[in-house]
C-alpha cells in the first residue's frame, strides 16, 4: 500500500532514500517541488530516473477533499474536507489584512469535553495523521490558487479548529516540523500558534520539544470551580501547574503568551472575574484574547451584550494587563470558535 508523502518530514525522507539507496539529493527536490514551489504534478525535473519510480511505487499525493464550503461575507471560507476513510473535519481560512491565517483541525472530535465547545459535545473519533493535518493546509491552497489567484497568500497556522492539538501531540509535531522545514513551506515558528485547553503531558512536551512554536492557554476562568465546569480537564490538570509551564518558557525578544478568556454571560464576566484574571496575569508578558461566547443550537450559554463586554475589557485594563476583544469572523456561517462539528 502506498503511504501519503505528506506524512513524513525531512529526515524521515532522507531515511527513507538512504535505506533503500537512493541519491541523497532526493528528498530535499522533492520538498522543494511539492512544498516550495507547490507543484502538485509529478516530480520529473532534474529527478534521477530511479527516484521516480520509486516514488510512484510508494507514496500517494492524494489530499483531503472539499466536501462543501460556505463563503462568509467578510471573506472567511469555512471548507468540510472529507477524509481518506470518510470522516469529516473542518478547516477555515480566516482574512487577515490582505493575507490569511489558517485555522487547522487536529482531530476528528475531541476528548476534552468543555462545556462551552461545539466540537466538544462529539466527543473523540479519532487523532488525526500528519499528512491530514498537511493535507488540509495544502487542499484549501489549491482551492485558493484556483478560485482567488491574487489573494491566495496563506501566512499563519493556528491549531483552533476541532480538536485538542498537544492531545495528538506526534502528528501535530511533524506537521509544525513540515510547515517550518526551509525546503518545506518554510514559515516562521511565530507563524504558527497550537492553543491549547491546558492538557498538561503534551504541554511538558511543548516545552521540551518545540517551544518555538507559539502556545495560546484556553484560560476561560481564574476560578477552579468555574474552569472545572467549563474545561472538566482542569480536574485532572490544575490549572496552577499548567501556568507553571507556560511561564517557565525563557521568553524571547518579545514574546508574549496569549490566553484566550471565553466570556459567557453571566458565568465569567463579572467585575471580580475581570479583577482576578488581572491579578493572575499582572507583570507576566500575558495578553489575553477575549472571545465572546460563540451560540450555537442548544449551547447552554450565553453571548454578553456589547457593554457587558467592554466593561469586563475596561476592568482588565485597569491592572494593565493588554487584552484584545476579538471580532468573530465568519459567524454569519457558524464557522468562529467553537461551533465546528462536523455532524451538523
Ligand atoms: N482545544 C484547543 C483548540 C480548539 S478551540 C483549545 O482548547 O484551546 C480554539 C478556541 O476556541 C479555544 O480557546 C476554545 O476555548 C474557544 N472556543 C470553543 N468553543 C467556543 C465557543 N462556543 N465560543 C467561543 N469560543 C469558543
Amino acid at each position: 500500500m502506498k503511504t501519503s508523502f505528506y506524512q513524513f518530514t525531512l529526515p524521515m525522507l532522507q531515511e527513507i532514500f538512504l535505506a533503500n539507496d537512493l541519491p541523497a539529493t532526493g528528498p530535499a527536490k522533492l520538498y522543494n517541488w511539492h512544498y516550495k514551489k507547490r507543484r502538485t504534478e509529478k516530480c520529473e525535473k532534474d529527478f534521477a530516473k530511479v527516484s521516480q519510480d520509486f516514488v510512484a511505487e510508494n507514496f500517494s499525493f492524494e489530499l483531503p477533499e472539499i466536501d462543501s464550503l460556505q463563503k462568509s461575507t467578510d471573506r472567511t471560507v469555512k471548507f468540510l474536507l472529507k477524509l481518506s476513510d470518510g470522516k469529516k473535519v473542518e478547516t477555515v481560512l480566516i482574512p487577515s489584512n490582505k493575507r490569511y491565517g489558517i485555522c487547522l483541525s487536529s482531530q476528528v472530535g475531541c476528548a476534552m469535553k468543555c462545556s462551552f465547545c461545539h466540537t466538544g459535545l462529539q466527543g473523540l473519533e479519532r487523532h488525526l495523521e500528519t499528512h491530514e493535518i498537511v493535507g488540509q493546509l495544502l487542499a484549501v491552497q489549491r482551492w485558493l490558487n484556483a478560485e482567488r489567484p491574487d489573494d491566495n497568500d496563506i501566512a499563519t497556522i493556528v491549531f483552533m479548529g476541532q480538536g485538542e492539538p498537544l492531545h495528538n501531540f506526534d502528528s501535530v509535531k511533524n506537521a509544525c516540523e513540515i510547515f517550518l522545514s526551509q525546503n518545506g513551506l518554510s514559515l516562521a515558528a511565530d507563524k504558527i500558534t497550537i492553543s491549547t485547553a491546558g492538557y498538561l503531558p503534551g504541554l511538558k512536551r511543548w516545552k521540551a520539544e518545540m517551544p518555538d512554536v507559539n502556545i495560546a492557554l484556553s484560560l476561560h476562568a481564574i476560578d477552579k470551580l468555574k474552569r472545572d465546569k467549563l474545561i472538566p480537564i482542569n480536574q485532572k490538570f490544575p490549572v496552577e501547574e499548567v501556568l507553571e509551564i507556560v511561564n517557565s518558557i525563557p521568553k524571547q525578544k518579545k514574546r508574549f503568551v496569549v490566553y484566550e478568556y471565553l466570556l459567557a454571560r453571566g458565568f465569567n464576566d463579572s467585575k471580580e472575574d475581570a479583577e482576578k484574571l488581572g491579578k493572575a496575569l499582572q507583570g507576566k508578558r500575558a495578553f489575553v484574547n477575549i472571545i465572546p461566547f460563540n451560540p450555537f443550537p442548544g449551547a447552554e450559554y450565553e453571548r454578553p451584550s456589547k457593554e457587558e463586554i467592554d466593561a469586563f475589557k475596561e476592568q482588565l485594563d485597569q491592572s494593565g494587563v493588554t487584552s484584545l476583544v476579538r471580532f468573530t469572523k465568519g459567524d454569519d456561517i457558524l464557522a468562529a470558535c467553537g461551533q465546528l462539528n462536523s455532524r451538523s
